[in-house]
């Protein structure tokens, strides 16, 4: 049965995640957010009813669908992927708890726009293209610093609470290490400047990003095939 499958995938990723963290410290909590992109809305129903709250989805558009659906569930939405200019207004109507994916100074400039006319604000991510990959969105890791602290100073609907990360596209175990380090060195910095949040790891690289000191980790495969 499906929701046997799902608890399973379920405590299999929540065990692993206690495995790791404890590694790190006793007292590092890590949170997990499920993402919902290969599933569909019964599935992360069962899901919810297993306990889990914090859901990511990577489309605006899916996002809202999922919203309105489930809207009777007191569910924690966060947008992790892509936000493209023309669907701003749609994301600010949602009131997402969270954007993870904050990518440019450009759309920084024009999300904060439109939360001044709206008299709204949005608790965001900084995402860093630590990899320096050009199928990858993100600000480069030489200039996340600057960019951070600019949206910081500059644009004050935009409530900036730490960086994310997708770690490199890679089958070399040192060069994904390498970047999720890179992003927490960055994160760390980051700190005095009210950083609590540092998200890094996805289905494939999860334990490790943990152990570099990712604080946030988005599951979907492992979770729902
Ligand atoms: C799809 C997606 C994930 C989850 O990917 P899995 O490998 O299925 O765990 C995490 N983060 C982002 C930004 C995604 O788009």
């Amino acid at each position: 049965m499906r929701k046997e499958i799902l608890r399973d995938n379920l405590d299999r990723v929540i065990w692993n995640i206690e495995q790791a963290r404890v590694e790190v410290s006793e007292h590092h909590i890590v949170k997990l957010v499920a993402v919902g992109k290969y599933s569909d809305e019964e599935s992360i129903k069962t899901l919810y009813e297993l306990g889990q709250r914090a859901f990511g989805e990577n489309q605006v558009q899916q996002l809202e669908s999922r919203m309105k659906n489930l809207s009777s569930l007191p569910i924690e939405w966060q947008m992790i992927g892509n936000l493209q200019s023309n669907k701003i207004n749609k994301l600010i109507e949602l009131r997402p708890t969270l954007l993870q994916s904050l990518s440019s100074l450009k759309l920084a400039k024009a999300l904060n726009k439109r939360l001044e006319e709206k008299e709204q604000t949005m608790s965001a991510l900084l995402q860093i293209n630590s990899a320096n990959e050009e199928s990858k969105s993100g600000v480069s890791s030489q200039e996340a610093i600057d960019i951070y602290q600019q949206i910081k100073e500059e644009f004050p609907n935009i409530k900036l609470k730490g960086v994310m990360s997708i770690g490199a596209l890679s089958s070399d175990i040192k060069e994904v290490q390498k970047s999720f380090e890179i992003t927490h060195s960055i994160y760390e910095k980051l700190q005095k400047d009210d950083a609590t949040i540092c998200s890094m790891g996805m289905s494939s690289d999860y334990e490790l990003a943990i152990k570099c000191g990712s604080n946030l980790v988005r599951i979907g495969s492992k979770i729902f095939k």
